[in-house]
């Protein structure tokens, strides 16, 4: 007797249920943090960190609402992104080597990691090959630890200053990864350091942006002034495989 022919095993939709749940809880831990700390109309952007995370699943990030991306590594970037959905923003938020900037120019928004006038330099150059005004954010230091990038408070002014004088590139606010657990004050004097910038006269450098605050530090970076937090694992859950 001739066997059955069995269907075809249908492949099941994935589940992204759990995506749909943290994303509802970060949403409310944001609300609920502006509500304690901050102005009624002050906004705070959410950002998905998509290191190691599928394309699929940033994908239905995306249609969930999530509108700004972070990118930290040219060559995982340079292999996604034309898997993405294209409403979403794109920003560069990771170390960035000087002879990568031609690979990204075209495709971000904004770069969140510079920490020398050389890299500064060679994104004006990019820039105006390319006939844009990148915006850039100046990323300091503010753990003053020996083996993380940024620069220290003291020479914020100046290489803001510095980068000030290039046409292709506008610094835009201060970026921040500060050490896990650090105290409160370290954020208050990153915000006294934005608030003091805000005030000050440059040609075309504006302080709108800072970025600070992730997974374990959101809500603490919320308190102290936060418009940007970049989220990855709480949103996407545990990276695939550790970060070099
Ligand atoms: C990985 C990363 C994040 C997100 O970290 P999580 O703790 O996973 O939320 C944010 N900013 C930068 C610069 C990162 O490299």
């Amino acid at each position: 007797m001739q066997q059955q022919q069995q269907p075809q095993k249908q492949q099941l939709p994935k589940n992204f249920d759990f995506l749909v749940e943290n994303y509802k809880e970060i949403c409310y831990n944001i609300q609920d943090s502006k509500s304690k700390y901050r102005k009624k109309d002050d906004i705070v952007q959410l950002m998905g960190v998509t290191k190691t995370v599928d394309p699929e699943l940033i994908n239905y990030s995306i249609d969930l609402g999530i509108n700004l991306l972070g990118e930290n590594r040219v060559q995982e970037y340079i292999s996604k992104k034309n898997f993405y959905n294209k409403s979403a923003e794109i920003q560069f938020i990771g170390h960035l080597q000087t002879n990568k900037v031609k690979y990204i120019i075209n495709d971000v928004t904004q770069i969140q990691s510079v920490d020398s006038l050389k890299l500064a330099k060679e994104i004006d150059k990019q820039a105006q090959k390319n006939d844009i005004i990148m915006n850039i954010l100046v990323e300091v230091n503010v753990g003053e630890e020996q083996s993380k990038s940024g620069i220290l408070f003291s020479d914020v002014y100046d290489l803001v200053n510095q980068i000030d004088e290039l046409t292709g590139v506008k610094v835009n606010g201060l970026m921040a990864i500060p050490p896990i657990n650090a105290e409160e004050k370290l954020y208050a004097r990153l915000e006294e350091t934005f608030l003091s910038l805000k005030d000050k006269n440059f040609r075309q450098a504006n302080m709108n942006v800072l970025s600070v605050g992730m997974s374990g530090d959101y809500e603490k970076a919320i308190k102290y002034g936060s418009n940007l937090i970049r989220i990855g694992t709480k949103l996407y859950g545990a990276r695939k495989y550790m970060e070099v």
